[in-house]
């Protein structure tokens, strides 16, 4: 990719979050630190999706910062890449939190927060135009697969994104920490496994235009 392009769409991702960071579309919109809209390759040929900044990536303004971002960082490295190499974000860029006695939680976005934010993301997509999209939780999976979608079942097997983009769905790393005992190795193995049928889906070759025809078979 030349550098005009590359520069090209760093300019255009700025423009976006600089739209995402005034947005108050939800109610969550005005009672969050800061939008976290995403960070990663313009180029990239993995882009990372999960549900919504939590309490760190509000904090700091980065996703997948945290617990859950180390681990995150751990399974990209297990399949060669950095953080540096992908293009990471969520599908709602302002943290859900639930109101409780000992303060403030995480939770799920919630319909219509999703539907709200799905132009940025959208946009996201567009721009970066990945080779492959990862989604990691319930939650990201079922804004691109439907309401029904069921994880535990459905996950590990390539279905179509966006503009055809093969998308893999795994567990959130969030998910993965919150496991105990002999669950914890079982959740780790499923990981692995999907993990590595991105790495093998990255290492395909891209597809090539047909060839043109010669002149041989001209009418
Ligand atoms: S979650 Fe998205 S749509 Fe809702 S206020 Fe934040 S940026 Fe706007």
């Amino acid at each position: 990719m030349s550098l005009e392009e590359r520069a090209a769409r760093t300019r255009a991702l700025e423009e976006a979050a600089a739209h995402a960071s005034a947005c108050r579309k939800c109610a969550i919109g005005s009672e969050r630190r800061n939008n976290v809209y995403g960070e990663g390759d313009p180029c990239a040929r993995l882009m990372v999706i999960g549900e919504g900044p939590g309490e760190t990536e509000d904090k700091l303004g980065r996703p997948f910062v945290g617990r859950a971002g180390e681990l995150l960082n751990k399974m990209l490295g297990a399949i060669g890449l950095a953080r540096e190499d992908v293009y990471i974000c969520n599908i709602v860029k302002c943290r859900p939190t639930l109101s409780t006695p000992s303060g403030l939680r995480n939770r799920a976005p919630d319909p219509p927060e999703i539907a709200n934010c799905r132009p940025f993301l959208d946009g996201q997509i567009e721009m970066i135009n990945p080779a492959v999209i990862l989604a990691l939780g319930a939650p990201a999976a079922k804004s691109f697969l439907g309401s029904t979608f069921a994880i535990t079942k459905m996950r590990g097997r390539w279905y179509e994104g966006p503009h055809g983009i093969p998308l893999m769905v795994t567990f959130h790393p969030a998910y993965v920490l919150r496991q105990t005992g002999g669950e914890i190795n079982a959740v780790k193995r499923m990981v692995w496994d999907d993990l590595k049928c991105v790495r093998t889906k990255l290492d395909e070759p891209p597809p090539q235009p047909p060839p043109e025809q010669p002149a041989l078979f001209d009418a």
